[in-house]
């Protein structure tokens, strides 16, 4: 993939990583002195499977620097030896 712009505003890094999005599952577990009541166990199923890269209302991606951990939004376009291999 290539992003646009690929190197970090503030201080000409380049990408660490894309902002994603990732669901899951928080267990819960029933109270012993509180039927009904309920609290966190402490564990979470993360839905790998379903993560996705965040995109803003233009389409863009969010990267962070990998250097000064600055953000900056950039178009990602897919290079075309990814498409080959993924298709
Ligand atoms: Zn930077």
């Amino acid at each position: 993939m290539k992003f646009d712009p690929t190197s970090c505003p503030k201080c000409n890094g380049k990408p660490k990583g894309t902002i994603e999005q990732v669901l899951g599952l928080a267990h819960v577990i029933e109270l012993d002195d509180q039927p009904g009541v309920y609290d966190y166990e402490g564990y979470t199923d993360i839905w790998w499977d379903d993560q996705f890269t965040r995109e803003d209302e233009d389409g863009k991606v969010t990267l962070e620097c990998a250097d000064c951990h600055e953000q900056w939004q950039a178009v990602m376009t897919p290079s075309p030896e990814v498409a080959k291999v993924e298709g």
